[in-house]
């Protein structure tokens, strides 16, 4: 089986600094980043193994001086292109090129509807407006456009104002999306994890959302993981469906697969990305189901969820083959509630800052 999809994280750079970003602490240098060439080189053995969609990411893509020529690159080896954007970096100008260049989709993350809140989340002053002008723009263009609200303790409260905006943006398509406890947000895991209270309201007012946009609005939403009864498949599978590279050419089977230690990657300076798919020993140690332990070695649910998350297993139980611990079932499942009713709000430690600010509440 060959992936559909690929992240592309071009680079780690970032002008903003979100508490929930789920880049590793240690971010990698500039100087590390591969050059225009080398991703040429990858988005077409990408397409030649059969993906379909790229999605160009980062840190902040747009920080890639060369965006337009690795854009018009990917889109001539026939992958459908995604650019997930905080809009820092895009002006219309620059939209029009990546346009003519290719590219299909554009999806832009909002941090709240009020732009005071917003920019002290994303810890960037102005980020706001310049979210809501890209998203404008892009639609103003006839481009695909997918507004991704990223929920916490801090704007939880305001799910409909949030799905409100990204519908008078003109977006297809609203990713409701929990924040997930890896790198940054896993150290900001207090500031950000919301009450049990506020997950059951917004749970309630998703099923009010969905019904109200139907047929305008398409509104992805799942259970966040620490809330969750059973564990999503995450990634669809390790090594089933999809593949990252890092902005050094390291392909990771997730975004978070190098925080499990003792995995060999490999990099696609050095190898092809069909070997690293069908070869490379991380992605071959959690693939399938011959890895787990008990309770998943013998639940009939292996082949739908896969265990869960790889990374989040580690962070809760200290072993990454025990069954996540988001599914009931799991020994750890209430250790994993315990961890969330105990967080308690607090500052924010922004991405790269030494210092903390204080979370804003709403
Ligand atoms: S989550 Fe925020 S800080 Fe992290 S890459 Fe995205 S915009 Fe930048
Ligand atoms: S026991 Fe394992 S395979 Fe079964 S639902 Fe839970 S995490 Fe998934």
């Amino acid at each position: 089986m060959n992936p559909l999809g690929m992240l592309a994280e071009l680079t780690h750079r970032c002008p903003l600094g979100c508490p929930y970003c789920s880049n590793p602490l240690a971010l990698e240098d500039r100087a590390d980043e591969m050059d225009t060439a080398t991703w040429v080189r990858v988005f077409q053995q990408a397409a030649d193994m059969g993906v379909l969609q790229v999605h160009l990411s980062g840190g902040e893509p747009a920080s890639r001086r060369d965006l337009i020529e690795l854009t018009r690159a990917a889109s001539e080896a026939g992958l459908y292109t995604n650019l997930i954007t905080s809009a820092i970096g895009i002006d219309s100008d620059r939209l029009q090129r990546l346009k003519a260049a290719g590219l299909d989709h554009v999806q832009v993350s909002i941090q709240d509807t009020d732009p005071a809140l917003s920019d002290h989340i994303a810890d960037y002053n102005g980020a706001h407006a310049r979210k809501l002008a890209l998203a404008e723009a892009v639609t103003g263009l006839g481009m695909a456009l997918t507004v991704n609200a990223v929920i916490h303790r801090a704007n939880i409260a305001n799910l409909s104002g949030m799905v409100a905006l990204a519908a008078s943006l003109g977006a297809g398509r609203v990713e409701v999306a929990h924040v997930q406890y890896y790198g940054w947000a896993l150290r900001n895991r207090d500031a950000l994890m919301p009450t049990r209270e506020q997950i059951d309201q917004a749970m309630q007012e998703m099923d009010a959302l969905q019904a109200r946009y139907a047929g305008r609005l398409v509104i992805d939403s799942v259970i966040p993981d620490y809330y969750a009864r059973r564990p999503k498949p995450c990634m669809g599978g390790w090594g089933q469906k999809s593949l990252n590279v890092t902005p050094s050419g390291v392909v990771l089977p997730c975004h978070a697969a190098a925080t499990i230690p003792g995995l060999t990657f490999w990099s696609v300076r050095e190898r092809s990305l069909a070997d690293i798919w069908a070869n490379s020993p991380a992605f071959e140690a959690f693939r399938g189901t011959a890895w787990m332990k008990e309770p998943c070695q013998s639940c009939s649910l292996q082949t739908a969820c896969f265990g869960g998350c790889r990374c989040q297993a580690l962070a809760i139980t200290g072993d990454a083959a025990a069954a996540d611990p988001s599914c009931e079932l799991s020994p750890y499942h209430g250790h994993m509630q315990e961890l969330a009713q105990q967080a308690s709000g607090g500052a924010y430690a922004y991405r790269g800052r030494k210092e903390s600010t204080a979370a804003p509440a709403r």
